[in-house]
C-alpha cells in the first residue's frame, strides 16, 4: 500500500463477520490493483457521515449490509434500474464524488444458476421468504425470463405491502408473480409441484435444525427439481440434506455470495473476480469458522 492505494469498504452493523474483505482483497491482488478493502462497523447514528466519508476520502466504492441497504438510498446520487426496483442497494460506486447504488444480490443468485447450467428461461420457480435477499431475487427473476414466480410469505404485517409490490413488478414485465400464504399448506404444495427450482430465502436452517417448509410439503420434492438454499453457514442445511435424500440436485448460498461480490467488483473496477480462487478460500474460511 502507498499514497495511491484506493480504498473500498463494507459498511454494516455488525460488520466483523463479513467475508467480503477476503473476497475483494484476493481479487485486487489477482488483478494487480493497488486497492484495499476493509470492514467498518458503523453505528446507525454515524451512517450518514460514513456515506459522505466515502466521497470525502475518495473511496472507490463500498458494499452495504444490514441495517443499511434501504436507508442508504437517500444519500446517493443515482440508482441502477435493478436497485430502483427493490429500493435497496448492496453496492456503491464512487464516480468522482457521484455515488451510484446498485443491487447485485438477485443477479448473483441467477448468475450462479446459469454457471451451473440450470435452465431459467420460461421456468417456474418458488421462493421461500420475501425479506431483503428474497426481494432482490424476486425482482431479478424477470431479467432472466422466468415465466412464473411463487413467492411464499408468512401472513404477517408486511403481507399486503409485498402483495402490492408484486402487482407493480408484474405490470412492468411478462413474468407472473403469485403470492402464496405460508399458512396455507395446500397452496404451498401446489406451488412446489409446479416449480422447477425451489429457493430458500428465509433464515430457517441457519441453526442447522429447521426446515423452511413442512415435511408434508417437502416429501413431494421430485429428483428433477433443483433446490437452492441461500444459507452457506452451515454449508449443508437440513433443507439441502433432505433434498439430496430425495435425489434432487442442490446447492448452498456460496455461489450467490461469490457472484454478488463478482458483480460488485466488476461494477467498481471493470475487472473479473477470480471465481475459483475466491470460492476455494471462502470454503476454507467458512470451515475454519464452523470448527
Ligand atoms: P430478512 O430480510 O430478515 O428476511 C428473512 C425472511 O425469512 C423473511 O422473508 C421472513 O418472512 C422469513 N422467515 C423467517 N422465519 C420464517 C419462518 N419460520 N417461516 C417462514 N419464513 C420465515 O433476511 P435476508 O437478509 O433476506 O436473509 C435471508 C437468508 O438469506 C439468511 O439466511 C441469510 O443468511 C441468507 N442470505 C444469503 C446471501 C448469500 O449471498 N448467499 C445473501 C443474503 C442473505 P416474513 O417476511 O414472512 O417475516
Amino acid at each position: 500500500m502507498n499514497g495511491e492505494t484506493r480504498l473500498y469498504g463494507f459498511l454494516a452493523h455488525p460488520a466483523q463477520h463479513s467475508l467480503s474483505p477476503l473476497m475483494h482483497n484476493l481479487s485486487f491482488q489477482f488483478n494487480h490493483l493497488n486497492a484495499c478493502y476493509l470492514a467498518f462497523d458503523v453505528l446507525p447514528a454515524d451512517f450518514a457521515n460514513a456515506v459522505n466519508g466515502l466521497r470525502a476520502l475518495n473511496f472507490g466504492g463500498a458494499n452495504l449490509s444490514l441495517p443499511y441497504k434501504q436507508q442508504a438510498i437517500k444519500y446517493l446520487n443515482e440508482l441502477t434500474p435493478r436497485a430502483q426496483k427493490i429500493a435497496a442497494v448492496n453496492t456503491i460506486r464512487n464516480d468522482n464524488g457521484r455515488l451510484i447504488g446498485d443491487s447485485t444480490d438477485g443477479a448473483g443468485l441467477f448468475t450462479d444458476l446459469q454457471e451451473q447450467k440450470i435452465l431459467l428461461t420460461a421456468q417456474t420457480i418458488m421462493i421461500l421468504g420475501a425479506g431483503g435477499a428474497g426481494r432482490a431475487i424476486i425482482a431479478a427473476a424477470a431479467d432472466y425470463h422466468i415465466k412464473r414466480v411463487y413467492v411464499c410469505k408468512r401472513p404477517n404485517q408486511t403481507y399486503t405491502k409485498i402483495a402490492a409490490w408484486l402487482q407493480q413488478l408484474a405490470a412492468q414485465t411478462t413474468t407472473e408473480y403469485c403470492l402464496v400464504n405460508y399458512a396455507d399448506t395446500a397452496a404451498l404444495l401446489a406451488a412446489l409441484q409446479k416449480s422447477a427450482i425451489v429457493i430458500n430465502a428465509t433464515d430457517q436452517g441457519m441453526d442447522a435444525q429447521q426446515l423452511p417448509l413442512p415435511l408434508e410439503v417437502l416429501q413431494h420434492l421430485k429428483p428433477q427439481q433443483f433446490v437452492y438454499d441461500l444459507i452457506y453457514h452451515p454449508l449443508v442445511t437440513p433443507f439441502l440434506k433432505y433434498a439430496q435424500q430425495r435425489g434432487c440436485n442442490s446447492c448452498n448460498g456460496i455461489g450467490m455470495l461469490l457472484w454478488q461480490g463478482a458483480l460488485a467488483f466488476e461494477f467498481w473496477t471493470g475487472k473479473k473476480m477470480p471465481i475459483e480462487i475466491v470460492r476455494k478460500n471462502l470454503v476454507t474460511e467458512i470451515r475454519r469458522r464452523t470448527k
